[in-house]
Formats: structure tokens, sequence, C-alpha cells
């Protein structure tokens, strides 16, 4: 069986891909699958846009395609960035997300957030699967380490004393919301 993912990140491809070893289904990239396009992110929840992403990707293809939204969800702002994660600051730049975050989180006390990740596969016109996955963690005061991407370094992990950029890739994996969303859906999908 042959399945789509709506990713151009092939970090994540791969990712995938070794959550689905051993079921027989091959997964191809959209570049492999034969398309280029940029779907709008404009739903309010993770689980709208994964759907979203998954559903047109799926009407153009006809495979049945995987797809994910994730985020940083910091409870004194109310949830956000949330959906907004990546455009934050408006410009698309990690740096600016994470100097505009430090500036909302100035004063705050409660520093505790989550990532989330929400994946959604749509297997046919009927039939979808979501999972998804969760990290706990608090706003740092200010950044530290320089592995990962994005919010990392302001992600600090009570439990590993590190920020999530100061962890290796495989730490990561492990307790990653998009870890434990490939590993809830890898479940749900040998069990198929
Ligand atoms: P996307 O779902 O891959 O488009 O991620 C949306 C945005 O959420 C990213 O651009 C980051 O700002 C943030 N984000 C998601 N996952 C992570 C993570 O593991 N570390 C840091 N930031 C993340």
């Amino acid at each position: 069986m042959k399945w789509v993912a709506a990713t151009k990140n092939k970090g994540k491809l791969k990712e995938i891909r070794a959550m689905l070893e051993g079921t027989g289904i091959t997964l191809v990239s959209m570049e492999e699958a034969g398309i280029d396009i940029d779907v709008e992110e404009d739903g309010t929840t993770f689980e709208e846009n994964a759907r979203k992403k998954a559903t047109e990707i799926y009407r153009l293809t006809g495979l049945p395609c995987l797809a994910d939204d994730s985020g940083l969800v910091v409870d004194a702002l109310d949830g956000a960035p949330g959906v907004y994660s990546a455009r934050y600051a408006g410009t698309g730049n990690s740096e600016d997300n994470n100097r505009k975050l430090l500036h909302e989180m100035e004063g705050k006390e409660n520093r505790t957030a989550r990532f989330v990740c929400v994946m959604v596969l749509i297997l046919n016109e009927k039939e979808e699967m979501v999972a998804r996955g969760e990290c706990e963690g608090e706003i740092t005061y200010a950044p530290s380490g320089d592995h990962g991407f994005g919010y990392d370094p302001l992600f600090y992990l009570p439990r590993l004393g590190k920020t999530m950029a100061e962890i290796s890739d495989e730490e990561k994996n492990a307790i990653s919301h998009r870890g434990n969303a490939l590993r809830a859906l890898g479940e749900m999908v040998r069990n198929m």
C-alpha cells in the first residue's frame, strides 16, 4: 500500500517512514507523488489544519495521505502562539518569534506550556485517523542551547533539567509531541 506524506520536510518524512516500518506501507513524499502545492493553514485548531492539508492532497493524488500540524501552547498567553506558532512575529523567523514570546511573557509568573502535534491520516472519503501528541514544559527567561529548531531554546523540560535545544535528536524524539503523536498513530495503524 502507498501513502503520501503532506510535508516538504525531509526530517519529518524520515521520522514517519521509521514509524511505518514493518507495516508494508510505502510512504512517498509530495514531490514523489508529483505535486507541489502550499495548502493555506487557516484553521483555528491544529486538527483542522492537518485535516485540510491531508484532504487536499488526498483529493489530488487519490492516495491515503498523512499530514501534521504542530505548535506551542502557552497557558499564561491563553494558548498563544498556538496555530500561529510559525508566524507569531509576522516574519516567519524563529529568532523574531522567540523574542516576541519572551516579551509577551515579561512579568508572567505562570510559565507552563506544551508543544502539541496533531496528525490526520485520510484513508478514503469516509475514513480518517487522528493522533495527538503533547510534551509539557516551561518557558524560560532567556534562550539556551543550539539543537533543534523554533521555540526549542525557550522550552524547559523540568524532568531533564534542560531546554529542548540542549538535548540530542534521539532524546527529543523519545519525549516530543511529534514523537508521541507518531507512536500513537503507529499503534492505530498496526491495529487497522
Ligand atoms: P509545523 O507544524 O511544522 O508547521 O510547525 C509550526 C511551528 O510550530 C514551527 O514553525 C515552530 O515555530 C513550532 N514548532 C513545532 N514543533 C516544534 C518543535 O519541536 N520545536 C520548536 N518549535 C516547534
